[in-house]
């Protein structure tokens, strides 16, 4: 049974802190492969203020390249309507059905997938890795988890990423306000925001 990561996120822009954090999450839980899924529509993101998914799976693409543990699936960006993680998991669990499944993200996120619907269906479909960044408190995470965490206290992980100060949103204003972003994404995916002019406007 191979070990499937699943890295669940918006990446509007992806970054170096994503990066570390998958390989992080790959090295410490020994996954065999990260599978990179930029979501559709967020749930709790109005559509006008997420940059078009196909700009999105691009820079993911170019951001991956060089690593070969890392793949980018387009299973949520092709799939119609709000992007759910209950609807990631399942088409993943259909297309690798001997592989066993971590979902990893941001920790706040996993808060709210987890606290939103369908948690024991999800839990008994696959792992989560929580990602935080260094002074999280996890403890405040498991208590706002509650009875979940204590049922499926096995099925929770965790993974400390400094390279986590890094943020999308401080990304997108250094380039609306004409600052560098050299150093804190990969220079394919500064060239293409340059090139797309990505970020520009509010
Ligand atoms: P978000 O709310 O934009 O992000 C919350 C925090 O987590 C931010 O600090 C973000 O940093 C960080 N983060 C996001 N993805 C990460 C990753 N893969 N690794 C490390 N840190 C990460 O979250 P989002 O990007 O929109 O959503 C994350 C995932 O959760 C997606 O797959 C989304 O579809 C899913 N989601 C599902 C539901 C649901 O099913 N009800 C609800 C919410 C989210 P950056 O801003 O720098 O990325």
């Amino acid at each position: 049974m191979a070990r499937l990561g699943i890295m669940g996120g918006t990446f509007d822009p992806i970054h170096y802190g994503h990066l570390m954090t998958a390989e992080e999450a790959r090295d410490q839980y020994r996954l065999d492969k990260v599978l990179f899924v930029p979501s559709g529509h967020p749930p709790h993101k109005p559509e006008s203020s997420v940059t078009e998914s196909k700009h999105r799976y691009l820079m993911t693409v170019l951001a991956t390249l060089t690593n070969p543990a890392f793949e980018v699936s387009r299973v949520d960006i092709d799939r119609e309507g709000i992007t759910y993680t209950i609807d990631t998991v399942t088409d993943l669990k259909a297309l690798f059905p001997h592989d066993q499944l971590f979902f990893i993200t941001g920790a706040d996120a996993i808060l709210e997938i987890i606290t939103w619907k369908d948690a024991h269906r999800l839990l008994g479909l696959c792992d989560f890795i929580a990602a935080t960044r260094p002074g999280y408190s996890i403890e405040a995470l498991e208590t706002k988890l509650g009875a979940l965490y204590t049922s499926y206290r096995d099925c929770f992980h965790f993974v400390e990423v400094p390279a986590l100060a890094i943020s999308s949103t401080d990304i997108r204003q250094r380039v609306r306000a004409g600052r560098p972003i050299r150093y804190l994404v990969p220079e394919t995916v500064d060239h293409y925001i340059r090139k797309n002019r990505l970020y520009q406007e509010d």
